[in-house]
């Protein structure tokens, strides 16, 4: 990376203070620049990048594809509206259907947006088909599809939902992974299950195959939608184009989001068969989705995404990463538990609150999250390399041993 000036980072964290809803919580460090698996701050420190901008990150960092064609296209249209055809909006829809078995596609521009619209389209569907009582919408135990009402409503986590009650009536939810009491659960009024294929904000938590087939032909039977939220775990990020694939399912209703840019905002519901032709002229739309420059953007990201050759590394690679974190494991083992997930999506799981660890990590110059209070998040790139994932574990190691024993030292001091 080629040294920049800097914007003097003192200043900038007094005006975030002042102008910045304060949402986010306290946030230190200021990124300036990003090149494939490192980022850079203001004070020109290095980080290798594993959190992956929470699941955008796909390419890495200004992906030159990616920057390519962003250029070429903002210098031709960046913005007409959806009242005329455009044609990378028209490119990607063919592209995503012929690449993932679906009919028809519809865009936005976020992930809530998508689930929103996942949403929409089942009870739209379901009220045409069958009327008015027909309109609940089986989710489950530690699920995320967003912070707008309808994706909110969905969503699990009593603190993601605090404060904003009344939510969205009409979810049912059920556990994860339990076809029994998923059995339990469903009556006449579900008209379609929405699961994520596998959690991520919840934990880390991959849904099983024998779950996502037994849902796929309850489904079938019973007539309802099969939706598989694929808003983080999509787009090649557990070494298939779509993570339900490695359970040979095919689902109705489709949102994907975040990695689909390349880093840039878009969203894309996708839709099979009878699912692809409920929303008709007025039934849902907005004025960005779809826009060319984003479109230009996710057709450079997926031409790389949904390559056979591509996809094989990252399964190869997510072993690599998973025997590291087994060796770790194994290495400390007073503070971790396990690791679980599926391709270059993983979570090591702690013993104890790992909220403390990020920073830690960063000052080791890595950059990871934590979900579900006691979940080490791991989303790195995937086109980071061998040596990469080395440096990554290697950096891990150094966070954890300072974690361990500050973890320690407190708990002797109790
Ligand atoms: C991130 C996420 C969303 C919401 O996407 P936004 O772009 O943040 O609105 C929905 N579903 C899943 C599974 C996600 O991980």
């Amino acid at each position: 990376m080629t040294e920049k000036s800097l914007p003097d980072t003192t200043t900038l964290r007094e005006k975030a203070e002042r102008y910045l809803m304060p949402n986010y919580g306290t946030r230190d460090v200021v990124l300036v620049q990003g090149e494939g698996v490192r980022v850079r701050d203001s004070d020109g420190k290095e980080y290798l990048d594993f959190l992956g901008g929470i699941g955008v990150n796909n390419l890495g960092h200004c992906h030159p594809a990616v920057v390519g064609a962003l250029k070429r296209q903002a210098e031709k249209l960046l913005h007409t509206s959806n009242a005329f055809l455009l044609q990378p909006q028209i490119e990607l829809a063919e592209r995503l259907c012929a690449n993932l078995g679906m009919t028809k596609a519809l865009f936005a521009n976020s992930g809530a947006e998508v689930t929103e619209a996942a949403i929409k389209l089942a009870r739209l569907w379901s009220r045409k088909k069958f009327g008015e009582d027909r309109h609940r919408i089986m989710v489950f135990k530690n699920s995320f599809h967003g912070r707008t009402f309808g994706a909110l409503s969905a969503t699990w986590s009593p603190k993601v939902r605090e404060g904003f009650d009344p939510v969205l009536p009409g979810f049912v939810f059920a556990e994860f992974n339990d076809l029994m009491d998923v059995d339990e659960k469903w009556d006449d009024s579900i008209c379609a299950v929405m699961m994520e294929t596998v959690q991520g904000e919840g934990g880390v938590r991959p849904a099983n195959s024998v779950f996502l087939r037994g849902l796929r032909q309850r489904c079938t039977e019973r007539e309802a939608a099969m939706i598989c939220d694929e808003v983080q775990c999509g787009m090649g990020r557990t070494g298939r184009r779509m993570a339900y694939q490695w359970a040979e399912v095919l689902p109705d209703i489709v949102p994907v989001a975040k990695a689909l840019g390349g880093g840039v905002p878009i969203g894309a519901l996708l839709a099979r068969g009878e699912f692809a032709d409920v929303f008709q002229k007025g039934s849902h739309g907005t004025t960005f989705g779809g826009n060319p420059l984003a479109c230009a953007a996710a057709l450079a990201a997926t031409d790389i995404l949904f390559e056979d050759g591509f996809l094989a590394e990252v399964g190869r690679k997510a072993c690599c990463l998973w025997g590291l974190m087994e060796s770790i494991i194994a290495d400390f083992p007073e503070v971790c538990d396990h690791v679980r997930g599926v391709g270059l999506m993983q979570g090591l799981v702690l013993k104890v609150p790992a909220l403390l660890l990020p920073a830690i990590a960063r000052r080791h110059g890595l950059l990871v999250g934590v979900t579900a209070e006691t979940v080490v998040r791991l989303l790195p790139p995937l086109i980071v390399s061998d040596e990469d994932l080395e440096e990554g574990a290697a950096k891990l190691r150094a966070a954890l041993t300072e974690f361990r024993d500050h973890v320690m030292e407190k708990s002797r001091a109790q």
